[in-house]
């Protein structure tokens, strides 16, 4: 059979299994669904598939089984390695989970959610709040990133510090393997020691394994009495040092702690320059600090003039400019405050897409090794070229930074014969101090090569065997991870 005939062949099967309506083709239906948020990676596809129902999906599922069709499964389309972009080739069903976006149960007793794969986290959110609950992912993507997605790279985000990863928010999943088989791991239980833990297998796996179309989701109280500061730091051991202080006073209230060098914030005003500086100078490092708490009681202005837990946190930074580990420092008062000192942050992402040539990284450390790493990354790119803009940055608090490495201001034609050095200097440095090469952003297509050299052997085989067991043909997002 021609290629050509196959193709019809294959869309002709979709519209008969889901409808005319759920089967876009068209290269100007199909085309933000092809290519990455980046703009990096762009690929093919017999077309873009939008099923309605775990039922819809798995009988795509047994379909490309039977025809050896491979499937790229995809949410919001935000995630940066690539992962949810098909090949070339366009022998691949496109699966976008995005028409799935049904609240399946609302348990407020059990504090939880059950919610089908493509609800936007916006959604999710905003749902847990009507009720006066809280779902804490929290990423600037979260308009338009799905908790499919979420659960596909075991996103991480702003929250981290507290409510862990969308690993540790997840009760339970349902998941379609290749070849149609439903795996039914919806659960409201916080324990269930039967067997092998499968559900864990699927989060952070980038759709390799199977296809996720629903979860059940914790839900915690809302933090409703919150304080949020912008402190100049003395440097990256300060922080650290700030950071424990700031739990240790608050009893664990700590909900964002995040890293801010100068170089973001002179690339971010480049990009923004209505974005407001939080400090009268832009300090070398700085953080932004957020804790929050639960007892309405901590959100009244009492016969100090002020709520207790803008006090927590003026004895937190207090203390810490005595001992200088401060330099100076704001704390909001007031919604408008904590969004523009938010504005900072989740702006950057966007500041860094436009600022040109990037290399972009995702590590994660010890807290105790995060001050030696940013060191020596600091002294191997000057060597290199003290030019380019270190922007290593993020979540510092979960020990994530993402080492963001930019052009010049101006531009550098040399910039992608640099290339090579800054990457060979990050991983030999994430090696140095045993860190990961991906905290929270997954392997996708950028880092499969990388993982293949830094994963030990037997840790690979195993992977391998995985892969081999639930995807025999290896038509589950192929090319992604391993
Ligand atoms: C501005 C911006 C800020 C960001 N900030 C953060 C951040 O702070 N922390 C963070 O972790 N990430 C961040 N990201 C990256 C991205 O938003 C996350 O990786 C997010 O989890 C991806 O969700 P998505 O629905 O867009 O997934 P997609 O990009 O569509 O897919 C991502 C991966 O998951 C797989 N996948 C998608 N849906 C499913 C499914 N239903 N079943 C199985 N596999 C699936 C895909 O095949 C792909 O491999 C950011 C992105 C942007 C654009």
């Amino acid at each position: 059979m021609q290629m050509n005939d196959h193709k019809s062949h294959v869309i002709d099967d979709l519209i008969a299994m889901l409808g005319e309506k759920a089967v876009l083709r068209n290269i100007d239906d199909t085309e933000s669904y092809l290519s990455d948020w980046h703009g990096r990676f762009h690929g093919a596809a017999h077309a873009v598939v939008l099923p309605e129902s775990t039922s819809q999906v798995s009988a795509i599922m047994a379909y490309a089984a039977e025809r050896n069709i491979v499937v790229v499964p995809q949410g919001g389309n935000t995630g940066f390695m690539g992962g949810a972009t098909p090949d070339e080739s366009g022998d691949t069903i496109l699966l976008s989970l995005r028409r799935m976006n049904k609240v399946r149960d609302f348990d407020a007793k059990n504090m939880s959610m059950t919610v089908e794969a493509g609800c936007i986290l916006q959604n999710i959110q905003d749902i847990a709040e009507d009720s006066g609950l809280y779902f804490p992912l929290n990423l600037a993507a979260k308009g338009s990133c799905t908790i499919g997605g979420n659960l596909g790279t075991n996103a991480g985000g702003l929250n981290v510090v507290r409510y862990g990863t969308t690993r540790a928010l997840t009760l339970g999943l349902e998941v379609v393997l290749m070849g149609g088989e439903v795996l039914d791991m919806l659960s409201g239980l916080r324990k269930d020691n039967t067997g092998y833990n499968l559900k864990d297998l699927f989060i952070g796996s980038e759709g390799t394994l199977g296809v996720i179309t629903a979860a059940t989701m914790r839900l915690f109280p809302k933090p409703i009495a919150v304080s949020t500061a912008f402190a100049e730091v003395r440097d990256v051991d300060a922080a650290v040092e700030l950071l424990h202080r700031a739990q240790a006073a608050s009893g664990g209230m700590v909900e964002a702690f995040e890293l801010i060098p100068a170089d973001i914030m002179h690339v971010l005003f480049e990009a923004f320059p209505n974005i407001q500086h939080p400090l009268a100078t832009i300090g070398e490092m700085n953080v932004l600090i957020e804790i929050g708490s639960t007892n309405p009681a901590d959100n009244e202005v009492d016969g100090n003039g002020s709520a207790p837990i803008r006090r927590i946190m003026e004895t937190i930074l207090g203390s810490a400019f005595e001992d200088e580990l401060v330099i100076d420092a704001t704390i909001a008062s007031g919604d408008a405050q904590r969004d523009a000192l938010w504005d900072v942050r989740e702006s950057s992402p966007e500041s860094h897409k436009r600022a040109g040539k990037v290399v972009r990284s995702d590590v994660a450390l010890t807290q105790s090794s995060l001050a030696p790493f940013y060191a020596d990354m600091v002294a191997g790119i000057k060597e290199i070229d003290p030019n380019i803009r270190i922007c290593g940055y993020g979540h510092i608090g979960d020990g994530n930074l993402h080492f963001n490495l930019i052009q010049a201001a101006g531009g550098d034609p040399d910039f992608e014969a640099k290339t090579p050095k800054m990457l060979k200097l990050l991983y030999d440095t994430v090696t140095k101090y045993d860190g990961s090469i991906s905290a929270e952003h997954g392997i996708g297509q950028v880092k499969r090569e990388q993982l293949a050299q830094i994963k030990a052997p037997a840790i690979l085989h195993t992977m391998r065997a995985i892969k081999g067991a639930l995807d025999p043909k290896n038509l589950m997002n192929p090319g992604k991870v391993i």
